[in-house]
């Protein structure tokens, strides 16, 4: 049974770079009929904000990514505990105290003498005399000591990954003041809750390769792993800094569409071209892990405005009529109104825009040299029902009035009615408008 989890940290908005993994652990997990769970990586109790998670569960309600079920980790910290003295039991987990500034001294030191700057151990050779007086004077914490030989895995992404655990620190699992740190809750949790893939960014590679060693101490079985490439800006440029304005709760704000941001995130970087799905089911059918490459995944926001635009043209009547019913438009014009309408929105709220417009009218935009050419149309607009002919018997009765033809003679036209150079097909919306029905 496929197992896969999300597990952001609730310390802010998430933004397309967390989606980017969301979706791609949930999307492995439903294709194979699996679990996604929606983990909530709470261990710091300062930065970890109620708040933050109700908006990631929001933002992935509002995209469709249901969790199977929700886990916080501030709710086991016993398991960690738990897992942490059968570490120490073990002669795995021991105990430093180096402060950061010892620490970066000890690596310039390092680097100078051209060595890797790899903790060395030194907390390992401290006698119980020594550590006791260090307690009495500053907090000690925790360190994994990893085996020194190489830490293998086949990602799902990468490939063939071989990293020497002697080129790697061992990590620190618990802080001076007792608060679990990410690696441990993570393999923990991963081990516990039977997670079979794991899914996330190329930054994680390190501590996947620390991970491993410590769910092997813990007898766990190791999952699969997969580390996707990162998100750059249009020109290559690091995203990590702009992250905070591509925030997904701003491009809701902003009008875009579910569908068109997932069509795009599921496809982005991968070897498949992006196809706009308007049915998750299509994109969970259509997800290859394997077919993403290792290479930064470059990212515009700029693709979403278009692509959203195109969603909504594609949209068939029946999904968007309790939309439109709930604007007041009367059911035997609901269709109408949107096959005329459909192809010139660009974001839902276009929708509300044009029947407004229909009911209240544009603001007309008249150009001075055509002030007496609409008036004279104007008076010309058949009488009675507008129907699909009355365009065009309109306009046929204008030119011979006018002599105007082409352009000259329905841009005016359409300007004077709809307040824009450029919407639906003008025979097809006259019907429709009511300030012009309600003029005779
Ligand atoms: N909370 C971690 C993060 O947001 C989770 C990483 C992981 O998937 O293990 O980076």
């Amino acid at each position: 049974m496929t197992v896969t989890r999300f597990a952001p940290s609730p310390t802010g908005y998430i933004h397309v770079g967390n989606l980017r993994t969301a979706l791609m652990n949930f999307l492995i997990a439903r294709k194979a009929g699996g679990t996604f769970i929606l983990r909530i990586d709470d261990t710091d109790p300062e930065r970890s904000k109620e708040a933050y998670v109700d908006a990631i569960k929001e933002d992935l309600e509002w995209l469709g990514l249901s969790w199977d079920r929700v886990e916080r980790q501030s709710l086991r910290l016993e398991r960690y505990e738990a897992a942490a003295q059968s570490l120490r039991d073990m002669g795995r987990l021991y105990e430093v105290f180096e402060t950061p500034v010892e620490l970066d001294l000890k690596r310039k030191k390092q680097l100078n003498m051209g060595k890797p700057p790899v903790y060395d151990r030194a907390g390992l050779a401290l006698s119980e005399a020594e550590k006791d007086a260090l307690r009495a004077e500053r907090g000690g914490y925790w360190r994994f000591k990893l085996d020194q030989e190489r830490i293998d895995w086949s990602d799902g992404i990468i490939g063939d990954v071989s990293i020497d655990a002697a080129s790697v620190s061992d990590p620190v699992l618990i802080r001076a003041d007792g608060q679990m740190l990410y690696t441990m809750a993570s393999v923990v949790d991963d081990t516990e809750m039977g997670v079979t893939h794991v899914v996330r960014g190329a930054d994680h590679v390190t501590n996947t390769a620390t991970q491993i060693q410590i769910i092997q101490a813990l007898g766990g079985t190791v999952p699969s792993f997969a580390h996707h490439s990162l998100l750059t800006g249009p020109q290559g440029e690091a995203l990590s800094k702009r992250l905070g304005t591509l925030a997904l709760r701003d491009l809701r704000a902003q009008g875009v569409e579910p569908m068109a941001l997932l069509s795009l995130m599921a496809r982005l970087g991968s070897s498949d071209p992006m196809e706009l799905r308007q049915e998750m089911a299509e994109l969970i059918e259509g997800f290859e892990i394997g077919h993403f490459g290792t290479a930064p995944t470059k990212f515009d926001v700029a693709d979403l405005g278009p692509l959203t635009a195109k969603y909504l043209h594609g949209l068939p009547y029946a999904e968007v009529a309790e939309e439109i019913a709930a604007l007041g438009v009367p059911a035997d014009q609901a269709e109408a109104f949107w096959s005329v309408i459909h192809e010139n929105i660009e974001v839902r709220k276009d929708i509300a825009t044009w029947w407004s417009l229909i009911t209240e009218g544009a603001e007309p935009v008249i150009d001075a040299e055509d002030a007496d050419f609409v008036a004279e149309a104007l008076a010309l607009l058949p009488a009675g029902e507008l129907t699909g002919e009355s365009w065009g018997l309109w306009t046929a009765a204008v030119k011979d009035a006018t002599g105007r033809k082409g352009r000259g003679l329905f841009m005016p036209l359409r300007k004077a009615l709809t307040g824009m150079a450029h919407g639906p097909d003008m025979a097809a919306l006259l019907p429709l408008l009511q300030v012009i029905k309600a003029r005779a």
